[in-house]
């Protein structure tokens, strides 16, 4: 139940969305949120959107910068003070100087880009841009605002339980097993099992299992609260009326569930979710089929996470002013640079296909949805190189210092062309009970498991590439903004 504290919060928040809508009469704003799951991409996506932006690239399919219609883009001090500002120019840097990739998102930051562009009939005119960065780990926590204590622990553990995630489940499962809900509350028992079970869903989040659904988000992606007491709780065995006896570990526990769900993610919901007006959700299917059918069934529940989010807050009065009010959601696969070209669109379909499933559960709201394989900055190059006697498809790039495959470590400098093999013409394969499931990205080869996993240094020279070289982000661009260059 939402007290009157957090009601107050919600009139707030209405009358600053009411005058975001005001001002943007005048000077209109867009606000764009950049989500996905931990090392998706959203760092290095919205690094290459605003230098794209920034740097006049020529963009192809992206109209108006194809056009030469924009007159300007600069970055400006951002409407939120309280949020932390986007870090480009030290992400820059570090792509630059040291031919690294920057560090990931770990909080919300935002940064502001003011466009100056002229129509097709050459009218100028202002757009202002606010990118909204943000762990799609704390959107998945959304479900939990409708869930007690008893419901969160009971799913909780059932996932843990699942054969796929036995192997990394154990010790947090003996901790539940040696603390019981109903000992007396004690804080050392507490944090005990508080750090398993967050040490268990970090094992969960590695690449070889690359599960996604592993809610609360704070305990992967801390932001401000890490060590904090908010995050000291975790699922419990309960009795199957889900009760907690007053004084027990379990009541302990259940109070700051509830405490998480009150200060934690309600607060990020309003002050941040709520005010997007679009959003490009980066996920990293790659990962997931590499890592097999479990990790793809895990990211098709986070997928159904993320879209429900996108109907809360739909039912109660004061929502009805402020509710989501994204109209465009953009899917986009990232690190499409580890496929050859001829996987691109099978790299599309299968995302599409993963989407309009979640879609059809989730009876969304009807915001316009819309697929892309991206890279938002490409590390390899296409080759064709002679193997057993045929000439195959093959990418090339530079691993990472310490990166390796077939027993080989890789010293961060030398080129190795791999092999990426072909998606599945037809992304029903993937998901068909019956079909023969998913066998990886090169499954003839008994090296290909290593150089699937591989990563690749940025390219060299992104201080003189405009724009930095990539795939697709002139679509992804001309699908999130360019109906508002016009
Ligand atoms: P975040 O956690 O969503 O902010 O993820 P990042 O943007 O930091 O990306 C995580 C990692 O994925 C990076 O360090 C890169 O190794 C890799 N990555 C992200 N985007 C791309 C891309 O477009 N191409 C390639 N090859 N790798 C990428």
């Amino acid at each position: 139940m939402a007290g009157f504290a957090d009601a107050l919060d919600d009139a707030r928040i209405a009358l600053m969305t009411l005058a975001d809508r005001a001002t943007g009469l005048t000077n209109p704003t867009l606000r764009l949120g950049v989500t996905g799951l931990s090392r998706a991409g959203k760092t290095i996506f919205t690094t290459a959107l605003v230098h794209a932006l920034t740097q006049s690239s020529r963009l192809p399919v992206f109209e108006a910068a194809q056009a030469g219609r924009i007159a300007h883009a600069r970055l400006e001090p951002q409407p939120d003070d309280a949020v932390p500002r986007f870090a480009y120019e030290a992400h820059m840097e570090t792509l630059e100087k040291a031919r690294a990739w920057p560090e990931s998102t770990t909080r919300v930051s935002e940064l502001r880009i003011a466009l100056r562009y002229a129509t097709p009939r050459g009218a100028l005119r202002n757009l202002t841009l606010d990118l909204v960065d943000y762990p799609g780990e704390w959107l998945l926590d959304l479900p939990l605002l409708d869930m007690s204590y008893a419901e969160f622990s009971r799913q909780s553990l059932a996932l843990a339980r699942a054969p796929a995630r036995a192997a990394v489940a154990g010790p947090y499962l003996a901790a539940v097993a040696a603390n019981k809900a109903e000992t007396v509350a004690d804080e050392g028992r507490a944090r005990e099992v508080a750090s398993q079970f967050t040490a268990y869903l970090a094992a969960c989040r590695t690449e070889t299992l690359a599960m996604s659904l592993l809610p609360p988000g704070r305990f992967l992606m801390p932001g401000d609260l890490e060590g904090s007491p908010a995050l000291t709780f975790a699922p419990l065995d309960l009795p199957a009326d889900g009760a907690t006896r007053p004084g027990s570990l379990g009541a302990m526990m259940e109070r700051r569930f509830e405490a998480y769900k009150s200060a934690v993610v309600r607060p990020f919901f309003r002050n941040h979710f709520a005010r997007l007006d679009r959003q490009i959700v980066l996920v990293d299917i790659l990962s997931a089929l590499n890592a097999g059918p479990a990790a793809l069934a895990d990211l098709e529940r986070a997928l159904d996470g993320i879209l429900a989010a996108f109907r809360t807050g739909q039912n109660t009065l004061i929502s009805t002013l402020f509710r989501p009010r994204v109209e465009k959601v953009l899917f986009a696969a990232t690190k499409a640079d580890h496929l050859h070209r001829s996987s691109h669109d099978r790299l599309e379909a299968i995302l599409a296909k993963l989407v309009e499933r979640a879609r059809l559960r989730a009876r969304e709201s009807g915001a316009a949805l819309d697929v892309v394989a991206l890279a938002a900055i490409r590390a390899t190059r296409e080759a064709r190189v002679r193997r057993n006697g045929h000439d195959m498809d093959a990418i090339v790039g530079t691993p990472e210092k310490g990166q390796m495959a077939g027993g080989h470590v890789f010293d961060g400098e030398e080129e190795v062309a791999v092999f990426p093999g072909d998606l599945p013409q037809d992304p029903d394969s993937l998901f068909d009970p019956a079909g023969t499931g998913f066998r990886g990205l090169a499954s003839d080869d008994p090296d290909a498991a290593d150089f699937r996993f591989l990563r690749f240094r940025p390219p060299a020279g992104i201080g003189e590439s405009r724009p930095i070289p990539h795939i697709r982000l002139d679509r992804t661009l001309q699908f999130l903004i360019g109906d508002r260059l016009v």
